[in-house]
């Protein structure tokens, strides 16, 4: 086996902060712990650094800077706009709501409180290649429909949904919309105005910023329902002191998540076909999700007759740090909800492996990857009861 190495390949969980970020919030940990709403020059600094970094995201998006809002990250995104457009249109009638069967759990969840609350949600299937089709989309629209709420890219498969047809279908038919895209951003081009996205979720632990921070985009003239009472920040619609710090990094964080996208889209491609084909090459083993349209950096293949947690335990014993689903579901035996809706048999969604890339992998981490990958999974396969009966009836 090749020397040992560390390879995070867990990108899609977290990210390692970059120095640049780091570096850009440190002084707002130590001299500038001004609050950003006091009168004296030491708050006002505060104040400006918060304004720079919502121009940078709203840039970053294609968005106006009293568009943005600041949470503590992609979950309180998602439950803000979810619940606040359902409590302010149920008013109106419109208690009914569409999402998509393989959304992250911070929306799904988020469906279920509201059904139980009396609200109808509509989840549309996807393919077998983990695709939301836009004539479902269209067809579970009705006229007490309040929200349609589509991922911009499944974190578990990498999937990236036809946001901008759909944004079209919404705006066609009077529905607002709104997109999880904390995979998305920094990964993909968005321009939440040419692709008629009304609300959009984000967060910068995913792009290389800090945990405990990201932001709400909500288009102007549509009106939210406070989140936190308190105090005037975030137009006093999100009270609390603002997280200085984090909020600067999250700025640097999609600024330069979007001026690296083009060169490090190409080279992650690279990386990641060279691994998918590496790893397909290993015998009853499937790529999970359309081959075309993922990210980058997403690698998500099953091995039939491989345990996932075995399989992981095993790489860390070798130094790779990878996922066999989402990081909310593993601890438990629960097989993946999104393999499941792309029609895997729970058996070998137990089975997948998820390597998620990033502007820190390198090419000799995909060479380990691929020297140790192949032999791990022999390993677990001898040892298999479930891999003897396989291959004897294949
Ligand atoms: C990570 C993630 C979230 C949650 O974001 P947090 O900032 O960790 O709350 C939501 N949706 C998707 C698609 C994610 O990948």
């Amino acid at each position: 086996m090749a020397e040992k190495r560390f390879v995070y390949a867990d990108n899609a969980a977290t990210t390692k902060i970059s120095d640049a970020v780091f570096d850009a919030m440190v002084p707002w940990l130590k001299e500038g712990y001004g609050n950003a709403s006091s009168i004296y020059r030491k708050g006002d600094e505060s104040a400006r650094a918060l304004n720079k970094a919502r121009e940078q995201v709203a840039t970053a998006l294609g968005a106006e800077p009293r568009e943005i809002f600041f949470t503590s990250g992609g979950s309180e995104a998602d439950n803000w706009v979810i619940k606040g457009v359902a409590h302010s249109l149920a008013a109106k009638g419109k208690k009914h709501i569409i999402t998509s069967v393989f959304e992250h759990h911070a929306v799904l969840h988020t469906c279920e409180t509201l059904r139980k609350e009396g609200f109808e949600i509509t989840y549309v299937p996807v393919s077998d290649q983990g695709l939301v089709s836009v004539e479902d989309i269209k067809n579970a629209i009705r006229e007490d429909t309040a929200l349609v709420s589509i991922m911009y890219a499944n974190n578990e498969i990498g999937t990236i949904q036809p946001i901008a047809e759909i944004g079209a279908v919404c705006k066609e038919k009077k529905v607002l919309f709104h997109t999880d895209a904390v995979q998305a951003v920094g990964n993909v081009p968005i321009n939440v105005k040419e692709q008629n996205i009304d609300m959009l979720s984000l967060s910068a632990h995913k792009i290389h910023g800090a945990k405990g921070v990201g932001a709400m985009y909500c288009r102007r003239g549509i009106v939210l329902p406070n989140l936190i009472d308190g105090g005037g920040q975030e137009s006093g619609k999100r009270a609390g002191t603002e997280n200085v710090a984090g909020i600067v990094g999250l700025g640097v964080a999609i600024t330069n998540a979007i001026a690296t996208l083009p060169e490090r889209t190409a080279r992650l491609r690279v990386m990641r076909n060279r691994l998918i084909d590496g790893l397909l090459t290993i015998s009853h083993s499937r790529l999970n999700g359309d081959r075309e349209k993922r990210l980058a950096g997403n690698v998500n293949i099953s091995f039939e007759g491989v345990e996932g947690e075995a399989l992981l335990l095993t790489l860390d014993a070798n130094g790779i740090c990878a996922s066999s689903g989402s990081a909310c579901t593993s601890g438990s035996l629960d097989p993946s909800h999104v393999l499941l809706s792309i029609g895997l048999p729970a058996e070998i969604a137990h089975g997948s492996l998820r390597l998620s890339l990033s502007d820190e992998t390198t090419d000799e981490d995909v060479d380990y990857m691929l020297s140790v990958i192949p032999q791990v999974v022999d390993k677990i396969r001898a040892m298999s009861p479930l891999w003897e009966k396989i291959i004897a009836y294949s």
